[in-house]
């Protein structure tokens, strides 16, 4: 077990992350518990709370405080489509694959909307209609399948004239009761309930690894007849770090000179796309401008701002920037999320992952699936989602794709054009990855001019980590796994932070 104090996943705090729930951070429990659940965002306490209410004895272990994950940076859009598309599904997992992912969707948002009505969580919900426009004829072609695709699984879709947008668009397709809320005030609900029906959370517990004896499961003192990765990536080297590429997504919350706000979801269909709606945060309604996606630690995040934020002023009377925000989301290779028993595990070790932007929807049918699957019932998404399916060969590219970007940063990096810049160079509040001496070092200097040395070399898979300057973070291009200045892990998969260089060059390894 271990101890790591930090309220956020980087610089930058989400409004949802002002409200971050507290938990008593329970008492490890003496007895083996059914299962052991490792992180509590919105799968996690999901998953923890269904088992908990089926009569099982479970605890969570958080690495943090919950809600401190993606959960905690989300938009909390909830949709009954996905980025994955109905035809994107179909053409990959065939005409029964796309409507069992249509329905595991809707079945996601209907959790949710119970469970908001069964403990009475007052969370912002609200529904709302959801509007994707297309402004070329690509992407008027890209509306045509989303739409016939959708039909085809029973989803309602309509083609609109009509969409609360300043922007000039060709075609648009409206759906009718989406919703929104507030993630963490959600969070808190799940939390209450599950906490009153006698679960028990313990906070800034990570979990490194497991020891798996006469079928119990044994980490940070905890013994377990199950375990769920709920971690949205699970930790250490896996499979997974070939299957799903880690991408960074932004946000900003604005306040308007009119006062007038779209009463709607709105969204483009450009790559990167961007998308609009309104939230009122302590009183004050604002406008969520989101996008500007790219792979962690690939691109530039203070440009992936500037971006987002031209964007936001050319289309909107901007009067101030409320909040900015990032987080971070897992692409699966083949479209759909792994949500079942892990792979190379131990029996009865189960994940869920690669939700793309949908993890509202599918990190709450994971909770249930994985629930199911704990509780010896079947699931009949137990087989699309299956974390070992192979994967079919309309995916196969894509895997390659992301796969050879991680092969080209194992070598690039370590072969590593000489670094320039010297230490000297470095400005207070900016770090880089420098040479001194032929050795790499990460190194930030704070606004006191005191440099903070890391090795650059991340712990998970041993890739050359970048400085990401919004965040004040070190992000790994390959996997994803994320460090603050002094080299503490503040996402997975990596368990062990970056290891200290001392002012003699030696190195202090990562605990
Ligand atoms: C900017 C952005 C906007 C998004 N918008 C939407 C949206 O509008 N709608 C939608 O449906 N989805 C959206 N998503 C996706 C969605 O937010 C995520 O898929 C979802 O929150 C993932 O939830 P989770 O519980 O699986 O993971 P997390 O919320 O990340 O929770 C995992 C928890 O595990 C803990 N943990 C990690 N490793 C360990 C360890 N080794 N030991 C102990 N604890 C550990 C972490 O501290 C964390 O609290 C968005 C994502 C981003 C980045």
């Amino acid at each position: 077990m271990k101890t790591n104090i930090i309220p956020r996943d980087g610089a930058l705090t989400s409004p949802w992350q002002k409200e971050i729930p507290t938990a008593t951070s329970g008492q490890l429990p003496p007895e083996i518990v059914d299962c052991l659940i490792v992180g509590a965002g919105i799968t996690g306490l999901t998953a923890a709370l269904l088992l908990q209410l089926a009569g099982k004895k479970t605890v969570i272990a958080e690495a943090h405080t919950p809600g401190f994950g993606t959960t905690g940076g989300t938009s909390a859009h909830i949709n009954t489509f996905a980025d994955t598309t109905y035809k994107e599904a179909a053409s990959a997992f065939g005409e029964k694959g796309a409507q069992l992912f249509a329905d595991a969707i809707q079945e996601g948002f209907a959790l949710i909307k119970d469970h908001i009505c069964n403990f009475k969580i007052d969370c912002d919900y609200v529904d709302k209609t959801g509007y994707l426009y297309a402004e070329n004829e690509d992407e008027v072609q890209q509306l045509a399948d989303i739409y016939d695709s959708a039909v085809q699984v029973g989803v309602p879709v309509h083609y609109t004239e009509e969409v609360p947008t300043p922007v000039p668009f060709e075609k648009a397709l409206a759906w009718y009761g989406q919703a929104q809320f507030h993630p963490l005030k959600y969070l808190q609900g799940l939390q209450k309930a599950y906490v009153s029906a006698g679960g028990t959370i313990l906070e800034n517990t990570r979990i490194e690894g497991i020891d798996t004896k006469d079928g119990i499961h044994m980490a940070a003192g905890i013994r377990a007849k199950a375990l769920i990765y709920a971690t949205h990536m699970p930790p250490n080297i896996n499979v997974f770090n070939f299957e799903c590429a880690p991408y960074r997504s932004y946000v900003l919350a604005v306040k308007l000179k009119s006062g007038t706000y779209p009463d709607a979801l709105v969204y483009d269909a450009q790559e990167p796309y961007h998308y609009v709606r309104t939230h009122v945060v302590d009183g004050q309604e604002l406008l969520l401008v989101g996008g500007n996606d790219h792979k962690t630690g690939h691109e530039d995040p203070e440009k992936a701002f500037a971006d987002l934020e031209k964007y936001a002023r050319k289309y909107y009377h901007v009067s101030s920037i409320k909040y900015k925000w990032s987080s971070q989301y897992y692409v699966p290779v083949d479209g759909l999320p792994y949500i079942g028993q892990m792979p190379l595990a131990a029996d009865r070790i189960y994940c869920a992952t690669g939700y793309n932007g949908n993890g509202m929807m599918l990190g709450s049918i994971a909770g249930k699936i994985l629930s199911d699957l704990v509780a010896g019932k079947d699931s009949k998404y137990k087989k699309l989602f299956d974390p070992s399916r192979i994967k079919p060969v309309d995916g196969f590219s894509e895997f390659v794709k992301e796969n050879a970007d991680v092969a080209y940063h194992f070598v690039a990096d370590r072969l590593g054009v000489q670094e320039t810049d010297s230490l000297k160079r470095l400005q207070p509040g900016t770090g880089k990855v420098v040479e001194v001496d032929g050795k790499k070092i990460a190194a930030y200097r704070d606004d006191a001019g005191i440099i903070h040395a890391l090795s650059p070399v991340c712990t998970h898979a041993a890739c050359i980590v970048n400085w990401n300057g919004e965040e004040k973070s070190w992000d790994c291009p390959c996997h994803g796994a994320r460090y603050d200045i002094d080299g503490r892990i503040l996402t997975g998969p990596a368990t062990r932070d970056l290891a200290k260089i001392n002012s003699d060059g030696s190195e202090n390894s990562g605990l």
